[in-house]
């Protein structure tokens, strides 16, 4: 079944057309990525996907019902930035608690939840560590748990490895993965990097000024790019 559709989508920014006509349509479970070049349109889309911005024209279905007009907190996915933006004053497990806070979760669950994403991001001993004293993977898995608290069933990560050196984004592309492999949540991941959207996807929507030109698998978009675009992208396997 379908989970997250994307129909005509277009927006402006002032007379700039940034998203022409934007189709997409994943599956319950999927991990898909949004592969192209900065500029090009990817964090407007996931950005109008969570509710942050409006599209001009287009529709957003999550299980097939129009979420056009529920606003962000509302809508059932949640988008980790590239800029991971912890709260500096508050410790891990604060952190992470925080959204249960506002939902007004009462103590003893939020303590349980918060103890079992702990655990999942394997953060255990962490709890009582600032931001500050972190390195850039151990705070991006924050991050992704301080996400995972409110149990989105749509998954939003822009960019969230390019800020790392190669090793550690090595490690946390893996580390999301499996996460995601874990959880079967469908997630959308924006990059603008080839080899990451190909490790990580189950299918990749190639886009370009504001257009996809491609929505396939890996191996069709190899062995069956339908544009010339998209066989200079993939063409060659460096
Ligand atoms: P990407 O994430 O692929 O790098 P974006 O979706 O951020 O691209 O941006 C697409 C285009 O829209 C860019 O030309 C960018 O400058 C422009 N843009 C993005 N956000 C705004 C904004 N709030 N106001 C005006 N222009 C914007
Ligand atoms: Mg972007």
């Amino acid at each position: 079944m379908s989970h997250v559709k994307l129909i005509n989508l277009t927006k402006r920014f002032d007379k700039v057309e940034v998203l022409k006509n934007i189709n997409l349509d994943i599956k319950e479970g999927e991990i898909v990525s949004l592969l192209g070049p900065s500029g090009c349109g990817k964090s407007t889309t996931l950005k109008i996907i969570a509710g942050i911005l409006e599209p001009d024209g287009g529709n957003i279905l999550f299980d097939e019902k129009s979420v056009n007009s529920i606003p962000t907190g509302k809508r059932d996915a949640s988008i980790v930035f590239q800029e991971y933006l912890l709260f500096p004053h508050m410790n891990v497990f604060e952190n992470i608690e925080f959204g249960l806070k506002m939902k007004k979760v009462n103590k003893k669950d939020r303590k349980i939840k918060v103890e079992e994403l702990i655990d999942l991001v394997k953060l255990s001993g962490f709890e009582n560590k600032y931001p500050s004293e972190l390195s850039g993977g151990q705070q991006q898995r924050v991050a992704i748990a301080r996400t995972l608290a409110i149990n989105p069933k749509v998954l939003l990560l822009d960019e969230p490895f390019s800020n790392l050196d190669i090793n550690l984004r090595n490690e946390m592309r893996e580390f999301v993965l499996n996460l995601q492999k874990k959880l079967k949540i469908t997630t959308i991941l924006v990059t603008h990097d080839k080899e990451e959207a190909l490790m990580m996807s189950d299918k990749i929507a190639v886009m370009l000024n504001g257009e996809i030109k491609q929505f396939d698998t890996p191996k069709n978009l190899y062995e069956k790019p339908k544009t010339k675009c998209v066989a200079n992208i993939f063409g060659e396997r460096n």
